[in-house]
């Protein structure tokens, strides 16, 4: 007989995966991969870093012998010293024992288990408000767990700025209850960033109304080189004693991409709460894959918790991210030189790893064929995939595309 699976349609590859295989299969020596969100070095390699080396060397010798199964909330020294990452060494929501933190699979792993937490046990509301634009997986790790997709207004086209009296009016207009998805810092697509003051503003509404936080930090240190600065819009959550759900990333931020380290904590208003929400994240990780594995989680617990290897670390943190900001600079630097019409001031304003470029999709879609230049049709623009050698090559296409089209 036939296959029982010959229904089944042949859906399109996920486009930044396509672009991936597209980028890959081009011959060109000219080529130049600006979409897929990873750190880059000058010269376009994927950059290990050195403290993450050494931890791992070190690491090798100890643990070639463990491979035993973790709990099913993983390392608990990881996930003691995520909580400090995020929240702070003095935080009182760690002291009085309100949070708990579970090791999940990276970002996704931690925003999909809190999705899911929420799903069962947040019956309130079952609509989660997300950033128009936001990370192109967000909304599909939400309505997998069955939640409902809404936007707030976030990004204006037309200052390339936030649009903070549209975020404001949209989230005072969500029935209180409801789950709003922020990104802490380095905004993913726009690299836009309300303020510290904004945040506040957003956090006396967010608050007023009952709205439930759900923040998602995947490139802390990112913004100011500093990984405490960075967490402030959190912190001010965290400060005013309600409830907050945070997944931490370390993709980036240690560039442990394939390693899928990350962080879902939940802080509650007591340590009662937050031992009974412990329990039943337990009961959520448990039939999805029962425990989280082991290699990754332990090179980050290594570096969080010896003082001598989170500086170093910090250290080259900043590092990335000084190249970052000294890219903005130079390619904005050579449009100008160039003159190539329009303002391109934004992208030294952007800040994080992405610059929203403003070029429409007809224009990215010339610059690919063109110049052999990847990025999404959005626009985005991954300021670490460029290097001092390839700044000019984007700038003759970044010219052409906007006096051509
Ligand atoms: N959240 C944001 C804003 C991101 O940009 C990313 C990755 O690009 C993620 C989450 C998820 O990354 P990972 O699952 O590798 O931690």
């Amino acid at each position: 007989g036939g296959s029982v699976f010959a229904h089944i349609l042949k859906v399109p590859e996920v486009p930044l995966y396509a672009m991936q295989v597209a980028y890959g299969k081009d011959p060109s020596p000219l080529k130049l991969n600006l979409g897929f969100g990873v750190y880059r070095t000058e010269d376009g390699k994927p950059f290990l870093l050195n403290v993450v080396r050494r931890v791992e060397r070190l690491l090798v010798n100890d643990m070639s012998n463990f491979k035993e199964y973790l709990p099913i909330t993983g390392i608990a020294e990881f996930n003691r010293w995520s909580a400090r990452l995020i929240l702070g060494a003095d935080s009182p929501a760690i002291k009085e024992n309100r949070v708990t933190t579970v090791q999940c699979l990276s970002g996704s792993g931690s925003l999909r288990i809190g999705a899911e937490f929420l799903a069962k046990h947040y019956p309130q509301h079952h609509t989660v408000y997300m950033s128009q634009p936001t990370y192109g997986n967000h909304p599909n790790l939400f309505s997998a767990a069955g939640l409902a997709i809404k936007t707030y207004r976030y990004y204006d086209p037309g200052t390339c700025g936030l649009d903070f009296q549209g975020m404001l009016e949209d989230l005072q207009s969500a029935p209180s209850g409801a789950i709003v998805l922020l990104q802490a810092c380095a905004h993913n697509p726009t690299g836009v960033d309300p303020t510290i003051p904004q945040w506040e503003q957003i956090r006396q509404l967010m608050r007023s109304k009952g709205l439930l936080p759900f923040f998602d930090s995947a490139y802390q240190g990112f913004v100011s080189g500093n990984l405490d600065e960075d967490a402030k819009s959190i912190r001010l959550f965290v400060s005013d004693g309600g409830e907050c759900l945070i997944a931490q990333s370390y993709s980036k931020i240690m560039g442990l991409y394939g390693e899928r380290v990350g962080a879902l904590s939940i802080v509650c208003k007591t340590a009662e709460v937050a031992s009974h929400v412990e329990s039943q994240l337990k009961l959520v990780i448990r039939p999805m894959y029962s425990n989280p594995p082991i290699h990754g989680a332990a090179i980050a617990a290594a570096i969080l918790k010896d003082r001598d290897l989170y500086n170093e670390w910090s250290i080259e943190v900043k590092a990335m991210n000084d190249r970052l900001i000294s890219m903005r600079q130079r390619l904005f630097n050579a449009l100008c030189d160039k003159g190539t019409p329009g303002d391109w001031s934004h992208i030294t304003k952007h800040v994080g790893m992405f610059t929203f470029s403003g070029l429409n999709p007809e224009q990215v879609a010339f610059m690919t064929k063109e110049y052999h230049i990847y990025m999404p049709s959005d626009g985005r623009i991954n300021m670490a995939g460029l290097g001092p050698k390839t700044v000019p090559h984007l700038v003759d296409a970044i010219h052409a595309a906007v006096t051509t089209l």
